[in-house]
């Protein structure tokens, strides 16, 4: 039997965009509601898994969990405002954009011979940890093609994803997951109907 998307490990990876994976770290209706950030370790734990902080970044500031959650609650009303000419709050955004702004400085490399610019955290603070989420979600929503960005067709499934295929017909957060289930429950509602 396909799986349920309560069954499936949190975090998901299935948005094919950093911020929409953020916003998909709380996802599933009823039963099958998940919440992924629990505590601020859960959050280190997410942003390493997303590759936006090094595996060996040690501990977690105090405020995250209550920053994500934040960031991330301004994140879902965002989107939705550009997805429905509708109007949402910046602040905790821009925010996270100027606390944490990253140290840019350019380099000499001498393995390639040519100047470089490295990007640098200054702090391990909240923000500083939250700001690449704040960027993704800045490139989102300025940077992409907004009908692209849908959230799965099943009826008990909350997930977004960026449509990245050639024919721009994706339905499903995954195949595995909802395409499978969502295919069997439709098959089953024709032959009870034959
Ligand atoms: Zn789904």
């Amino acid at each position: 039997m396909p799986e349920s998307p309560s069954s499936q490990p949190c975090p998901l990876f299935v948005g094919d965009n950093l911020a929409l994976d953020f916003i998909n770290t709380q996802y599933g209706v009823g039963a099958s509601y998940r919440e992924c950030f629990v505590d601020d370790a859960s959050v280190v734990a997410w942003l390493k898994l997303a590759q936006v902080l090094p595996d060996d970044f040690h501990g977690a500031p105090r405020g995250l969990l209550k920053l994500a959650l934040e960031l991330r609650a301004s994140a879902q009303s965002m989107l939705n405002a550009a997805k429905s000419d509708g109007e949402a709050a910046v602040d905790v955004v821009n925010l996270v954009l100027e606390a944490g702004r990253v140290a840019k400085e350019l380099e000499w490399d001498g393995a390639s011979k040519s100047f470089r610019v490295v990007t640098q955290r200054r702090h391990d603070d909240a923000a500083s940890l939250l700001e690449p989420v704040a960027q993704g979600l800045v490139g989102l929503l300025t940077d992409t093609q907004l009908e692209l960005v849908r959230q799965c067709e099943a009826h008990d499934c909350t997930l977004f994803f960026h449509d990245l295929t050639k024919s721009r017909r994706r339905r499903w957060c995954s195949m595995a997951a909802c395409g499978n289930r969502m295919k069997v429950a439709a098959f089953r509602a024709r032959k009870k109907a034959e």
